[in-house]
């Protein structure tokens, strides 16, 4: 449905064809739509929506070197605005095949090569919970896989451009949350142990050891071939760079550092 409603969207309007946009993902309950909605309200103008049963897109601006604040009005000072989309999409997991297919096609249509970042959004204080890593973890192992197929896709010696990805640590408010170095590392670990679970289901998928397709095997292998333990570095070689950044979108900086970094990390972006 996203991408239907997506084209659907681009059609409508050419003026939104030539956008930037960021796309930001994530496990349910992460705190997605609390930060598009945060981002609107602070916005100079109030900023145009749609809405959709399963995806919200906002339009934003920053100025021209990209050091505006989402709550400066860029049309009170005369500024020259850059203005990009942010698309909320759905977290819930039948929904995420859409987003994911999205990232793996090197398509040629304007929608896609504007494509500028992912934001991928955890709640900090859940990954302290039981099985709060583990689900946060499998999503994002997904869009990095597909981001990374994305980069070696198709055979031309033009790469597309790359796509960074923010793991936007929220809700550091709570006194509960993980700090970002942890929950890098965390992260870091159980993505390892997902690597090592995939692979060996491959070698176990009835196919003997000899007819394993060893380039396929690759393929589906996030970052380093052969690699003992997975790290956020090792998807520069594709040409992705990965930040962990702690933040909240409720509570603002009397309780924790706000959206400012997150902001900054977009703008750099768009
Ligand atoms: P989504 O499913 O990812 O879109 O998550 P929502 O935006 O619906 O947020 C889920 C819940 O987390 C809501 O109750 C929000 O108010 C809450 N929430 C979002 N951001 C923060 C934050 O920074 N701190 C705290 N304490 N709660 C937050």
């Amino acid at each position: 449905l996203f991408p239907v409603f997506l084209h659907w969207f681009l059609s409508r309007s050419t003026a939104y064809i030539t956008l930037p946009s960021i796309l930001v993902a994530g496990p349910p309950g992460a705190g997605k739509t609390a930060l598009i909605t945060r981002l609107e309200r602070r916005a100079p103008k109030p900023a145009t929506t749609y809405t959709s049963q399963t995806t919200n897109i906002v339009e934003l601006a920053v100025n021209e070197d990209g050091s505006s604040s989402y709550s400066d009005d860029l049309d009170a000072s005369g500024a020259v605005a850059k203005k990009f989309l942010v698309i909320d999409t759905p977290g819930h997991g039948k929904l995420r095949g859409a987003t994911l297919a999205r990232l793996t096609t090197a398509s040629s249509t304007a929608s896609d090569t504007k494509l500028r970042a992912v934001v991928y959004m955890v709640d900090s204080a859940a990954l302290a919970e039981d099985g709060g890593v583990a689900a946060a973890a499998s999503y994002l192992y997904d869009i990095l896989l597909a981001l990374q197929k994305r980069m070696g896709a198709g055979n031309s010696s033009k790469a597309p451009p790359a796509i960074p990805v923010l793991v936007a640590a929220n809700k550091a408010d709570l006194f509960t949350a993980l700090p970002a170095a942890l929950i890098k590392t965390q992260l870091e670990a159980e993505l390892s142990r997902i690597r090592t679970s995939r692979s060996k289901g491959l070698l176990s998928s009835g196919v003997g050891a000899d007819d394993v397709d060893s380039a396929n095997e690759s393929d589906d292998w996030l970052g380093e071939y052969g690699s003992k333990a997975f790290s956020f570095a090792q998807m520069r070689e594709f040409d992705i760079d990965v930040d962990v950044v702690a933040g909240n979108v409720v509570g603002g900086t009397d309780s924790g550092p706000g959206v400012d970094k997150w902001w900054r990390w977009i703008a750099d972006k768009v």
